[in-house]
């Protein structure tokens, strides 16, 4: 048993473990690929605002060093572990990977419910976070970025602590930031428009008519809410279920995403959203559409319900949606659901914030719509690929997505030698 012991973190070895029985890796080669190089867990005193102090875990999980410095998000979440960073962490580095990044994976975050701070405690956790990780981050070392829980203010904060202690503004060393301290114009929107794109990609090869189509949208965050919106507006794909963490909504002849939208810009959430009916949030991912988008949290798609989708594309928005016994069922219906794997389907987040952080080194601008290009550009050239590899070798897109990515790091750790 090591530190990372946990379910997830399982989920992501096992996940790995078929891409090495596919690639023919050697033992020695798969632990070193699997396991993360450097981990980090601290304790964060915070004063609260009743005049007591809350303790807080945080981690880091810094998963290989081998391409450049570490990329990933920060995960604010009442149950988060090491395990579970470490298993993001896993992630990211295939995903960075697979778009041709320079960096390895990483993620970070504290077990706490940011829902239940105030401002000022959130601003104190987050400032205490990254106090703790000073000497283990750096813009060539490991580049934090937003994730569940955590938003563009968060990011300023984390970029303020790190400035005031060199002395001087240092915006390469987070990404996700707000524009007017050097964040990326289309980064909030960069990982849901990513996925509409991949999206659009897979109903013209299946031949499908988006005006006739329909999607379910589980989660209404940061890539839910903009995925639906670009589902809804710029696609002409019809959404008839959205759901967050309070309440899954359906109806038949479409929702009114901008007031959706609208609805949890003022009252944070979608629970008294009444435009729809209310439906179990599980049966939400069973019920008939041609699209099924989750953007919430792992493992949703499971061994229970796999058998019973009814969606033509699965767009995996979230990090690890579809479980490895899920993934077996979902092989068996190759044909059937079109999977746009994670580690590709979400990569728009980080491949933006990778324009950011090189604005920030180089001190460049670039405009929304150029990002927004060169965005699409990469995606598509990663899409290309994992269906082609999917094709030729008669592999699932999962499998094709992780097998390019684990290929990379593993050529690069060849070359390299033993250390990184
Ligand atoms: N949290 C995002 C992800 O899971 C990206 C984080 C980043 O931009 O570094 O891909």
């Amino acid at each position: 048993m090591t530190i990372y012991h946990d379910e997830v973190f399982q989920m992501a070895c096992d996940q790995f473990q078929v891409i090495a029985d596919y690639l023919n890796i050697e033992k020695n080669d798969r632990d070193r690929l699997m396991y993360p190089k450097r981990s980090v867990a601290v304790t964060l005193p915070v004063h609260m605002d009743d005049g007591s102090t809350n303790t807080y875990q945080g981690y880091r999980v810094q998963h290989h060093l081998t391409l450049g410095p570490t990329k990933g998000g920060t995960r604010f979440a009442p149950t988060l572990s090491m395990g579970e960073t470490a298993a993001l962490a896993m992630w990211m580095s295939w995903k960075c990977a697979l778009a041709n990044l320079p960096y390895g994976g990483a993620k970070g975050g504290i077990a706490c419910d940011p829902s239940k701070l105030s401002r000022r405690e959130l601003e104190a956790v987050s400032r205490r976070y990254m106090q703790e990780m000073i000497p283990f981050v750096g813009p060539h070392t490991d580049i934090m970025g937003p994730d569940m829980g955590t938003n563009e203010q968060v990011m300023a904060w984390f970029m303020d602590t790190y400035s005031m202690y060199t002395g001087y503004t240092v915006n390469e060393i987070v990404t996700g930031k707000p524009v007017s301290i050097g964040g990326t114009e289309g980064r909030r929107e960069a990982t849901g428009r990513g996925v509409v794109y991949l999206i659009d990609r897979a109903m013209d090869i299946l031949k499908m008519n988006p005006e006739k189509c329909t999607a379910i949208v589980q989660g209404f965050g940061n890539v839910g809410s903009v995925a639906a919106l670009a589902l809804a507006m710029k696609s002409g794909v019809k959404v008839t279920g959205i759901s967050d963490a309070t309440v899954a909504l359906y109806n038949p002849d479409g929702i009114d995403i901008v007031a959706a939208d609208r609805h949890v810009l003022k009252k944070g959430n979608l629970r008294a959203f009444t435009e729809a009916d209310r439906v179990d949030p599980n049966e939400m991912l069973e019920m008939k559409c041609d699209i099924l988008v989750p953007s919430a949290v792992d493992r949703v798609i499971n061994e229970k319900n796999a058998e019973k989708l009814q969606c033509r594309i699965l767009a995996e928005g979230a990090n690890g949606p579809t479980t490895p016994e899920a993934d077996l069922l979902l092989n068996k219906r190759f044909g059937e659901v079109f999977v746009i794997p994670d580690i590709l389907c979400n990569a728009g987040g980080v491949i933006v914030s990778y324009f950011e952080w090189v604005q920030g080194l180089q001190s460049f601008l670039w405009t929304e719509s150029e990002v927004t290009d060169k965005l699409f550009r990469i995606l598509e050239h990663s899409f290309v690929q994992v269906i082609k590899r999917a094709k030729d070798h008669k592999v699932s897109h999962r499998t094709a997505a992780m097998a390019i990515g684990v290929e990379r790091v593993m050529k690069a750790k060849h070359a390299r030698g033993l250390f990184p």
